[in-house]
């Protein structure tokens, strides 16, 4: 049977108590097995400052559905413990995301596997890493394991690539300001003789299909596309953040 990774997040009520329950039902589900689960660890929110700590985790299920009715089934757990889908990365008792289903790589509308964050998140990687160090990310093409450790890697490189000049300055001004220990530059100023050898830790491509820099040009392992958030500084803020840490 397809082996799969769910992620666990939650905010609201008792939220050890929410996910032990949410794993039950999984479990006695006749379609669905719960092979192992990590320990939950607590993160800080990302983003809204205001809302209590997360608890986050991750699970190993076994499946014969197929992932369209897994993610269903997830949903409807996150429905029945009173979740409102509201807003993104917001407060909720429980958030269940579908990160890994064998070596599948799916895009549609409502489902994408493995989930478009899962590589780069570390309130996702870390207890991830501690049930599936050696699964193999099959986008990235390394384990989960290499995946992790590559964010451990001081300085932390974040390169921003596809912006015009002006905008790439500006933005880096702006980040470098709220993390002073993360060194940024920009993809298509860099020096390419320095490039060489340091590998970025993250290349945030926020361009168009107008711009110059493609994001197929970019290196494999570390490009992530966020063209959908052009402008918007918080959502990147939000992007590094998960990536630095989760305390
Ligand atoms: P993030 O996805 O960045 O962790 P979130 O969990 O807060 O943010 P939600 O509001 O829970 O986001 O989900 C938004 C949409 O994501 C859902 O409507 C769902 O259809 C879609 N989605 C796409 N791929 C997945 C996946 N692999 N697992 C869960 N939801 C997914
Ligand atoms: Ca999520
Ligand atoms: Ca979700």
């Amino acid at each position: 049977m397809p082996d799969c990774y769910i992620a666990l997040g939650g905010n609201q009520g008792s939220v050890r108590e929410t996910f032990a329950r949410a794993l039950e039902h999984l479990n006695l589900h006749p379609e669905i097995s719960v092979i192992q689960t990590s320990t939950w660890i607590e993160t800080a929110p990302v983003g809204d400052q205001t809302s209590d700590p997360f608890l986050n985790g991750a699970a190993q299920l076994s499946t014969s559905l197929s992932p369209e009715s897994l993610l269903l089934e997830l949903q409807q757990l996150e429905a029945e413990w009173g979740r409102i889908r509201k807003v993104r990365w917001g407060a909720r008792p429980l958030d269940l995301d579908l990160l890994l289903y064998d070596q599948r790589i799916i895009s549609t509308d409502d489902l994408i596997v493995p989930h478009p964050a899962c590589w780069y998140r570390r309130f996702v990687l870390d207890p991830l890493a501690e049930i599936a160090a050696d699964v193999i990310h099959p986008e990235k093409q390394i384990t989960i394991q290499e995946l992790r450790q590559r964010l451990l890697v001081t300085p932390f490189r974040f390169v921003l690539a596809g912006l015009p000049p002006e905008e790439t300055n500006s933005l880096i001004e702006n980040l470098q300001q709220r993390y002073p220990e993360v060194l940024f530059s920009s993809w298509e100023l860099q020096d390419s003789t320095e490039s060489a050898f340091q590998e970025p830790t993250l290349i945030a491509w926020l361009g168009s299909p107008m711009s110059s820099t493609k994001f197929e040009d970019l290196p494999l392992i570390p490009r992530l596309n966020l063209s959908e958030y052009q402008g918007d500084t918080e959502r990147i803020v939000h992007v590094l953040q998960s990536a630095l840490d989760f305390q």
